[in-house]
């Protein structure tokens, strides 16, 4: 493996002194400071509004070249890089480890169909990156740390909420009753603010899980990202570049703990059957997780002086990677619906401005959930309809080039109602 698997972090706060928390109303509070979280407590704060962002951990900002490969990793589109690029993180993620992938490569267990897609067919000099996630979030947090109007508390417990005409409140442990124009839920899919709000939910169990973690391979990735079908659930490498990938491996549950219990030995060896020895066999395996899989979508995306973006609002099979892609485009939407509703001396908390955020990412999201339980269903189990199906489906779509383009096009930038940070680069100044 390129890096060695140990890693130390030195361990840095980003906690600014706590003070007047409690006596100002701030323009937003955002609790969660993941990546969705912090891209929106960038996005207002750089735009000159106060912002207070509450987190549970500390994030680690500082980092070392020979840092060991992390479990979790994305795969992110060009429009999430436009985002990143426009808050100024993106150069910190460069300045990291990041690897952008050149083409993807699909093909089905029992059929012989394939499809590839590539950058060059594009005339796009990359499909995309693979990026660990850590190295995101602390590129993030480098800016926060920085943004004079955004203030960070760590590690105070969330106890109520209470939405009002005119305001949100909030009660921190800590700190007592805090108030704000706009209560925003970054915070993951179990969000505390979503059960606060008594928002319900909407979801599907897929009775799989993700096995992820990063191999090295006897075989170089090639710059591609390859997804293979298999009876049991997809299997994907995600190439870190040379021969490292990062892998996802979908299995239905009652396999999680077998899967996490084989030795490096056998799990290499699993792998390696698992993706058909497409990149000869699995020579060394790193710190491995596994994941069970929920589809989940809030009610509601908003209510007065309230709204959730992220993992808080949709979960999403991530077989096509696009959780935090659809992440980063609400944090983008909710930012524009915001400073847009300021610049005409709105109340950004109204409920009726809320809404245009909300009509804006929940139908998008809404597709993408069923997108990828279309595709469980019709990959997941060898009925032989279903293998009429895909024995025509990967060849035809491969053959089509206006269908590989826009199937391309819509995992690259997105569709066209795309928020502007998502859609250039050079952010206008309001
Ligand atoms: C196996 C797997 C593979 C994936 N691969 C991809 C991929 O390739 N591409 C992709 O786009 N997406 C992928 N995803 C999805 C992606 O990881 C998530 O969509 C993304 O992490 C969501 O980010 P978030 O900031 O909304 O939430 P989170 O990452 O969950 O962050 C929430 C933050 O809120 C904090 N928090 C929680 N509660 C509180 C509280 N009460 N007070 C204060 N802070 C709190 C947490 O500490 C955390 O920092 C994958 C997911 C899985 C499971």
């Amino acid at each position: 493996m390129n890096a060695p698997l140990d890693k130390t972090i030195e361990s840095q706060s980003t906690e600014k002194p706590v003070t007047d928390i409690a006596s100002k109303k701030w323009d937003a509070v955002i609790v969660g400071g993941g990546m969705v979280g912090a891209t929106v407590a960038l996005g207002l704060g750089q735009q000159g509004m106060s912002v207070l962002l509450l987190e549970k951990q500390a994030i680690e900002t500082s980092w070392k070249a020979d840092s060991a490969y992390q479990m979790r990793v994305s795969a992110l589109t060009r429009a999430s890089e436009k985002i990143l690029r426009n808050l100024g993180a993106w150069q910190g993620i460069e300045n990291r480890r990041f690897h952008p992938f050149t083409a993807m490569h699909v093909w089905d267990e029992v059929t012989p169909g394939e499809i590839h897609f590539s950058a060059k067919d594009m005339g796009e000099p990359n499909l995309g990156y693979t990026i660990e996630n850590d190295v995101i979030q602390s590129a993030l947090w480098e800016q926060v740390e920085v943004c004079d109007n955004i203030t960070v508390l760590l590690d105070h417990r969330l106890e109520s909420l209470r939405l009002e005409n005119d305001q949100a409140w909030l009660t921190l442990e800590s700190v007592g009753e805090i108030q704000t124009e706009l209560l925003i839920g970054a915070d993951g899919a179990m969000s505390q603010v979503r059960e606060l709000a008594c928002i319900g939910l909407d979801t599907h169990d897929y009775e799989q899980c993700a096995v992820v973690g990063c191999v090295k391979t006897e075989l170089s990735s090639e710059d591609t990202c390859w997804q293979r079908y298999t009876q049991n659930g997809p299997f994907a490498y995600l190439s870190m570049g040379e021969n490292v990938s990062s892998i996802a491996w979908y299995l239905p549950m009652e396999k999680m703990q077998w899967a996490l219990a084989l030795s490096d030995k056998d799990f290499a060896e699993e792998v390696s059957k698992a993706s058909d020895y497409r990149l000869g066999a699995v020579v060394e395996v790193a710190e491995r997780g596994a994941f069970p899989l929920v589809r989940r979508h809030a009610e509601h995306y908003v209510k007065p002086h309230l709204a959730l973006v992220g993992d808080a609002a949709h979960t999403v099979h991530p077989q096509a990677g696009q959780g935090v892609n659809l992440g980063l485009l609400d944090a983008a939407a909710l930012i524009e619906t915001v400073l847009d509703a300021k610049a005409l001396n709105k109340a950004w908390g109204r409920y009726s401005v809320l809404r245009k955020y909300e009509r804006w990412r929940r139908g998008d999201n809404a597709l993408v959930q069923r997108s990828m339980e279309a595709f469980d269903w019709l990959f997941k189990q060898d009925a032989s309809l279903k293998v009429i199906v895909r024995k025509g489906l990967l060849p035809l779509a491969n053959r089509l080039t206006p269908i590989k383009n826009w199937l391309m096009g819509q995992a690259l930038n997105g569709r066209e109602a795309l928020p502007k940070l998502a859609k250039s680069i050079g952010f206008q100044e309001r």
